[in-house]
């Protein structure tokens, strides 16, 4: 009785009015900031986990989706977040944008496994398999993707909060974690269909800080070969400078 005159209470006109009675200030200012619903939770549950978490914590990124398997189905993003000893900068690492780039998401999930707290300044967020499911087929557009040949999730951004699966965490990516970190490396490779060499790549952007930031990082990889791209429409890539040190 005392449920259904609690349930009553909260479909009575007016309930709106009383929805701090439903959710706290701390989890509805994070569902103002991230709008897709999208959380970081621990890798083995639905509790969220805090960006300062100490030390490093196995972590996911929940996906809702709904297919024929499950109505009310969750896709698990694998993540590893890791606060350093000592403070300093942010990195946002991810692998597997491409699904069949997969010496990208062995490298991020040694990385993972391997990085030990103590020796880290500041925080990496690393992401070893942007999808599972694209990892697995070996494809390089996502098969979860809407198109008939699924969805190149390096086309997916900015996203939307009501996309699909790939729009929906492109969105959480680029509203969520771009602004907490300062720099961000998105590791490709050739895929199935070509053979790279070691390189790091930019994009050529308006903001001169930014654009300087994003060069010192690009050289920091100390690769012989940096490609340079210059973008129309914030679309199409239209012309590729290659540079050999
Ligand atoms: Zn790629």
């Amino acid at each position: 009785m005392q449920r259904l005159q609690h349930l009553q209470q909260h479909v009575a006109p007016g309930a709106a009015a009383e929805e701090e009675n439903w959710l706290s200030a701390e989890r509805r200012a994070s569902l103002e900031e991230a709008p897709s619903g999208l959380r970081l939770t621990l890798h083995d549950s639905m509790e969220e986990l805090p960006m300062d978490a100490p030390g490093k914590t196995w972590a996911r990124i929940n996906i809702p989706y709904s297919d024929n398997r499950a109505g009310w189905g969750t896709k698990f993003v694998p993540a590893c977040l890791v606060n350093g000893d000592q403070p300093g900068q942010s990195a946002l690492l991810m692998a597997g944008n491409h699904g069949d780039e997969y010496e990208t998401e062995i490298a991020l999930m040694k990385l993972a496994r391997d990085v030990d707290p103590a020796t880290v300044v500041g925080r990496l967020i690393i992401i070893p398999v942007l999808s599972m499911d694209a990892a697995h087929a070996f494809a390089r557009c996502w098969p979860e993707g809407s198109g008939s040949e699924g969805t190149n999730f390096n086309r997916a951004f900015p996203g939307a909060p009501d996309g699909d699966t790939a729009g929906l965490l492109a969105h959480y990516i680029s509203h969520v974690l771009f602004p907490d970190v300062d720099v961000v490396f998105d590791l490709h490779t050739g895929g199935n269909s070509m053979a790279m060499f070691p390189c790091a790549h930019m994009h050529l952007l308006p903001d001169d800080e930014q654009r300087n930031a994003m060069l010192e990082s690009m050289l920091a990889f100390l690769t012989d070969t940096v490609f340079i791209y210059m973008d129309v429409r914030h679309t199409i890539t239209l012309g590729v400078r290659v540079a050999f040190f």
